[in-house]
């Protein structure tokens, strides 16, 4: 290796020691990464001074006594990540720190058909938040884009989205980066989610695990032995579209009898629908005609406070759920299988449910490996995910400087 190529090397290892741990003291370093006090002492001194780092005071001398160790922890606002999700009719951003809290979050809509109305709105919450961190005096490293469907990561071009079928081909990544002179990255929604629950989530400490989003759809994003799973031509990862039922009704895919039609919050929302009209003396049934709105908190709601029918049809939902998780299981061997979003207004009964339907039907040792569980983000991961895109480029040593945008 070249001596150059030595030191970025060294130097991203210590910036990754530092995002994972939180205060530490300089010769701590040297041990744990095997490097010498005089590199560590430059690299480290080089990190404060381009903002990565923070002096965090002294330590306590140790038992020999002598000088106090410096203690040091990474700044998390040595430069921020601007954050799209391509949601369906809505644009949704944030500006997020490197450990991605979201420090200003906007939307704007759209009409679902057109591409160019699409694409306008994201320059807009785009240049709204570079205006927001210029104003705070905030670097910018990049932008992250979220995208339904399928996308070619490396040249960021939107290929294919069953959502947004008139869409075409989007070269998004080119068009965004000639417009706000930054480097984009953009990737499809499922893996961004996977990829936040890697670098502040659930996954910080795991090398295999599968992150689960039921919102209209049913997207799984899988990390399997360290690494994000994309298959030969980016469009792997889709368990959604696996067949569960091979005579079972047509799915928008072109297939029949995908997983989706049984696991997604859409599909659960049917059901509910058709049960509500079979048992109209129902609590939730009471609940709709008095003009409630009939979603899955109305649902959770009726769960808690112990109506039949909504117990029952989560019961339902739970078999429908576990089935694909079961085949997740047998094919990945994950560590965890994280749930996204709203599915966690179901509570703990139902990641009972789910979790002992897996362990009785998948194979062991995955079945008693596997935990079941609920994502710790308040917000919505995809635009996490979106931010992460840019934090995972910054913590690979691809800037090494960031940028105020003016
Ligand atoms: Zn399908």
């Amino acid at each position: 290796m070249k001596p150059a190529d030595m030191k970025t090397s060294n130097k991203k290892l210590i910036l990754n020691y530092f995002y994972n741990n939180e205060t530490v003291a300089r010769p701590d370093l040297v041990g744990e990464l095997g490097l010498s006090k005089p590199t560590v002492s430059m690299l480290v001194g080089e990190l404060q001074d381009e903002g990565y780092l923070l002096h965090a005071g002294e330590g306590d001398t140790g038992q020999q006594g002598g000088k106090r160790p410096q203690l040091y922890t990474f700044n998390a606002l040595c430069g921020t990540a601007v954050a799209v999700n391509i949601g369906v009719a809505r644009i949704q951003g944030a500006l997020t720190d490197m450990r991605l809290n979201s420090l200003k979050q906007i939307d704007a809509p759209y009409s679902e058909g057109d591409p160019q109305q699409a694409f306008s709105a994201m320059v807009g919450v785009i240049g709204e938040l570079l205006e927001e961190a210029s104003a705070h005096r905030l670097a910018v490293f990049g932008i992250g884009v979220s995208a339904p469907g399928i996308v070619r990561s490396e040249s960021g071009v939107l290929v294919n989205s069953a959502r947004l079928r008139s869409w075409g081909q989007v070269p998004l990544k080119s068009r965004l980066e000639e417009q706000f002179r930054l480097p984009v990255r953009v990737d499809n929604a499922p893996r961004n989610i996977a990829l936040a629950e890697k670098w502040a989530g659930l996954g910080k400490h795991l090398s295999t695990f599968i992150t689960l989003q039921a919102d209209g759809g049913l997207g799984t994003g899988i990390f399997l032995d360290g690494k994000i799973y994309k298959g030969a031509d980016e469009s792997g990862g889709e368990f959604g579209h696996t067949t569960v039922d091979m005579n079972g009704p047509p799915c928008r895919c072109g297939n029949r009898g995908c997983w989706e039609l049984y696991g997604s919050d859409e599909a659960f929302m049917k059901r509910v629908a058709d049960g509500l009209e079979l048992h109209s003396d129902s609590m939730m049934a009471g609940a709709v005609r008095s003009g409630a709105r009939l979603d899955l908190p109305l649902v959770a709601e009726c769960v808690a406070r112990g109506d039949r029918l909504a117990r029952q049809l989560v019961e339902e939902y739970a078999d429908g759920l576990s089935v694909g998780l079961v085949n997740l299981v047998n094919v990945f061997n994950p560590e965890w299988i994280i749930l996204q979003g709203q599915l966690r207004l179901l509570g703990p009964d139902f990641l009972r449910m789910v979790t002992e339907k897996v362990k009785e039907r998948a194979l062991y040792p995955g079945s008693d490996k596997v935990r079941i569980g609920f994502s710790g983000f308040a917000g919505d991961t995809k635009l996490i995910g979106a931010a992460a895109l840019v934090v995972k480029e910054v913590m690979e040593g691809k800037y090494f400087r960031s940028v105020i945008y003016s």
